[in-house]
């Protein structure tokens, strides 16, 4: 197991997140179901090209509510990520200039643009974790899991399917979010049209 700091280059990020992306909540999981196909696309891609072995299975994605356990998750079979990766993408937050910029407009609709559209599911959520498993060859399943603090949670797990399962532990004051016929009308909102099947499930 591997303890460690998230690495921001300004401060801690949460606060910010917080204060400055409150009008717009809801684009937490148009900007989760976006990472899901881009890693699918690029699963196609890669196995277009024969970087990518075997079979690619059916490539859907699923966003599964669960109001008992009060989470909502979104599954993918994209291409996943190693340790390194995950280490690289989620650790690390590419903040160049979003801070500024957010601190100026305070406008929800740009924060996919700076690449902290993953962070976005700290807006609704006390909770995090993401379980992930890349396409590469011999490549182990990871586990990661951060709580809103600066302090994240990686190591290694058993997990059979290529691809990403988001996890989101939703906060008290998002428990809108645990409505199934809310989460279909944001699906419907910002999810039609896009190049994957996403399945909703209601448990
Ligand atoms: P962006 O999508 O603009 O790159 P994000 O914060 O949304 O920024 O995501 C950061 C990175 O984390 C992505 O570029 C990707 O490498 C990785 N990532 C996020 N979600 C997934 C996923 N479901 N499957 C594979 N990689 C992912
Ligand atoms: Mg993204």
């Amino acid at each position: 197991m591997q303890k460690g700091q998230i690495r921001v280059q300004t401060e801690n990020i949460f606060p910010i997140i917080k204060k400055f992306l409150y009008s717009d909540h809801e684009i937490f999981l148009r900007e989760l179901v976006s990472n899901a196909v881009d890693a699918t696309q690029k699963i196609k891609t890669l196995s277009s090209i024969g970087e990518a072995k075997g079979e690619l299975g059916e490539l859907r994605i699923d966003v599964v509510l669960d109001p008992k356990e009060k989470t909502l998750s979104i599954i993918d079979r994209g291409v996943g990520m190693t340790a390194e990766e995950v280490d690289k993408y989620l650790n690390q937050v590419a903040f160049s200039g979003a801070e500024e910029f957010l601190t100026k407009y305070k406008d929800a609709n740009i924060i996919g643009h700076f690449g902290l559209g993953f962070y976005s599911g700290f807006m609704v959520s006390s909770k995090v974790e993401v379980f992930t498993k890349s396409f590469r060859e011999d490549a182990k399943g990871v586990y990661w899991s951060c709580d809103g603090s600066p302090e994240f949670e990686l190591y290694e797990i058993d997990k059979a399917d290529r691809g990403t399962r988001i996890v989101l532990h939703i906060n008290e004051d998002s428990e809108e979010f645990l409505d199934g016929y809310r989460i279909r009308r944001i699906l419907e909102k910002f999810c039609k049209f896009l190049p994957v099947a996403i399945y909703f499930k209601d448990e």
